[in-house]
């Protein structure tokens, strides 16, 4: 416990597995691909968890659960979906020692079980919105995996909605993007890009797809959450219809969007540094934790005593821990903890204990402050807020710092390959110059972004009229 873990500058890769390992957030399961997320890496999804949920609940959602293996059939019913999925498909032939008259497939996202449903339950106008939300896990069969990025098995959130008009299921779709961007940049304090995703790109059954797209510490870009208006696609593959005022029957209008455990990995990339994880108090699973230093059985009695007063202070506004493990030494726990990211460590010595203080150490700056134990819950609660923004704005910093608006191919290439970060580009929207660029520099568009460059010129691959700005980079 608490080795010492590669410098992120020398081998990103092997400093992301070994925060994970030694953080103790989630290891490699018996099946290759799968993963175990540990109690420390699930707490901070059960809290990623609630800060959305509230969200969802908040723009009038409600939770449900539909089960977990989906007839063959569903998935062909609709052409794209089944085409964007079927290499990934893990499909349950048998069930109680007998072959199955339909295989199953174990589902690597809803929209076909839940639409059949809808099918149902949608008669009238009266029965729209309908807005569904399942918190569950989907299998989508990967061939290379990386922990929390890509997994065989993921947990996630899936939102699927029914509405009566086009322009209120666009609606839905942007404004779960927001909901989505308000809580990456305001609980995850990571800054994204908001935007359209490129033919290509988009989810298969999508009309179009939207995304958040954030800059990893390598510069690499991590799709973090989707929001899809799906038209009317999945509507009409699974006859969800309705009798519109006029007596009329129409087909309803749809929506999905989703965030998953992948996200653990983008706050696990953005924030984290060489000594471990940072992470963002509001999502952090221990926000403060109070290390006691002393020396022989009277220092501890006074320590212990100045602790427990200072816990019972705290305790009823944070998430916080007392280490009080006598078998290790207190520098050996700050650097476990500072491996945890827990974002505030809090000292109490004998000097401490004389003077009426308590000495804060804020994982983000490292920083050490005196305080005075009254009032220490207000001053603690600053601190954490300014934990908080700090982080956002030293993400954003890195972000602006790496990121580039060009139309000149040799540069965006020169870029790609001796910098990395993000290129805004001029496009034409043609899909092989996309397909090009992907080969040529192994950059793909993450997104067209929303905010767009004022002037376009000429396409920065093939010249021709720019029809809109896309953002290029290397992704996870
Ligand atoms: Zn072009």
């Amino acid at each position: 416990m608490v080795e010492k873990i590669t410098p992120r500058s020398e081998d990103y890769s092997r400093w992301y597995t070994d925060v994970i390992q030694e953080a103790e957030l989630a290891d490699y399961a018996p099946v290759k691909g799968c993963m175990v997320i540990r109690p420390y890496g699930y707490a901070i999804w059960e809290n990623i968890k609630e800060a959305l949920d509230k969200r969802f609940k908040e723009t009038g959602h409600v939770n449900a659960y539909f089960p977990l293996f989906i007839p063959m059939g569903f998935m062909q019913k609709e052409a794209e979906h089944v085409e964007g999925f079927a290499p990934q498909l893990a499909v349950v032939t048998h069930g109680g020692g007998k072959k199955l008259e339909e295989p199953l497939v174990v589902r690597p996202t809803s929209e076909t079980i839940i639409n059949s449903m809808f099918a149902k339950w949608v008669k009238s106008y009266r029965d729209l919105p309908i807005l569904i939300n399942q918190w569950c896990n989907v299998v989508r069969w990967e061939m290379r995996t990386r922990l929390f990025l890509r997994t065989l098995e993921f947990l996630w959130q899936e939102g699927h909605t029914a509405h009566a008009t086009a322009v209120e299921a666009e609606e839905e779709a942007r404004r779960m993007l927001d909901v989505y961007i308000d809580f990456a940049e305001n609980d995850a304090s990571i800054p994204v890009i908001p935007g359209r995703k490129s033919e290509s790109e988009k989810f298969a059954g999508a009309v179009t797809s939207y995304s958040i797209e954030a800059m990893m510490g390598d510069k690499r870009a991590l799709q973090s959450a989707t929001s899809h208006f799906l038209g009317q696609k999945f509507a009409k593959a699974f006859g969800i219809q309705y009798l519109d005022k006029n007596n009329e029957l129409q087909y309803v209008w749809q929506t999905s969007w989703g965030l998953s455990t992948r996200f653990i990995g983008a706050i696990i990339m953005v924030h984290g540094d060489d000594q471990g994880l940072i992470l963002p108090p509001k999502l952090a699973p221990i926000q403060v934790v109070i290390v006691p230093i002393w020396k022989g059985e009277e220092e501890k009695e006074e320590v212990m005593g100045a602790v427990k007063e200072v816990a019972k202070a705290l305790g009823k506004r944070f998430r916080y821990k007392v280490d009080d493990r006598e078998e290790r030494t207190p520098g050996w726990k700050f650097n476990y903890w500072e491996m945890k990211g827990v974002p505030l460590r809090l000292e109490i010595g004998p000097k401490e204990v004389a003077e009426g203080q308590a000495l804060l150490a804020r994982r983000d700056t490292r920083e050490k402050i005196a305080v005075s134990r009254e009032g220490l819950s207000e001053r603690v609660s600053e601190i954490l807020d300014d934990v908080q923004r700090n982080l956002f704005r030293r993400a954003k910093k890195f972000l602006d710092d790496n990121t580039y608006r060009l139309e000149d191919y040799g540069e965006f290439k020169r870029i790609i390959e001796e910098k990395g970060g993000f290129i805004y580009a001029p496009w034409c929207g043609d899909a092989s110059c996309e397909e090009a660029i992907q080969s040529e520099t192994k950059a793909t568009s993450r997104c067209i972004p929303f905010e767009q460059s004022e002037k376009l010129k000429r396409c920065v691959y093939c010249g021709r009229e720019a029809r809109e700005e896309a953002v290029f980079a290397k992704a996870y």
